[in-house]
């Protein structure tokens, strides 16, 4: 199996550049926030406790996520050849949990590959994303505001955690959408 995290503050293109790695390496998508979006839209049990956290902008508890991540890796190990990570791990407990599950499997994260986006470029994509998205969280100042606060806080030590297992590679995530997908390619053949 090849595991990977795609990794970078909300608006650095993760979901984009998700759709064009599956394509071309055939991995399995696991990328929270559409699981949490879709529970919303079917109205679970799961969707209503997230409902709370994700309208302002902030992390659902780690516990919800890790068991929600668990169930969606034995739907789907025994079709996978591997995972690509999206919005998740999104703190340092996260990422130590994941490592767990995958080792129970004699799995193992290959690489995070980081992209690189400046904070206004961020701000300006999600208000844009907003006006399609029918994201509430993509249509505030201070929800959009928030989002970047927590993942500076909370989310930024995920990459030091994975970079002091040389596991970390950052993308520079500003560029047409084929720019930087062929830079994330060229990381990406490095690792299988
Ligand atoms: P973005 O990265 O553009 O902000 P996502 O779709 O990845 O959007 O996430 C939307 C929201 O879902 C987050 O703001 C958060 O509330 C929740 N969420 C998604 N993934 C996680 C996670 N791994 N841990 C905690 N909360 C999460």
């Amino acid at each position: 199996m090849l595991n990977i995290i795609l990794f970078g503050p909300p608006g650095a293109g993760k979901g984009t550049q998700s759709e064009k790695i599956i394509d071309k390496y055939k991995l399995t998508h696991i990328a929270t926030g559409d699981l949490f979006r879709k529970h919303l839209g079917e109205g679970t049990d799961l969707g209503k406790l997230a409902q709370k956290y994700m309208d302002e902008g902030n992390l659902v508890p780690d516990e919800v996520v890790i068991g929600m991540v668990d169930e969606k890796i034995k739907e789907t190990q025994d079709s996978s050849s591997g995972y690509i990570f999206d919005g998740f791990p999104r703190t340092v407990p996260q990422a130590k949990a994941l490592d767990t599950l995958l080792e129970e499997k004699g799995e193992k994260i290959a690489g995070m590959i980081a992209l690189d986006v400046p904070e206004e470029e961020l701000k300006k994509r999600i208000k844009e994303r907003g006006k399609t998205s029918g994201r509430t969280d993509d249509q505030d100042e201070a929800k959009i505001e928030n989002r970047i606060k927590v993942y500076q806080e909370e989310t930024l030590p995920v990459a030091n955690y994975y970079d002091g297992e040389g596991k970390f590679v950052k993308i520079h995530g500003v560029g047409t959408i084929d720019e930087i997908f062929g830079k994330i390619s060229s990381e990406i053949d490095k690792l299988k």
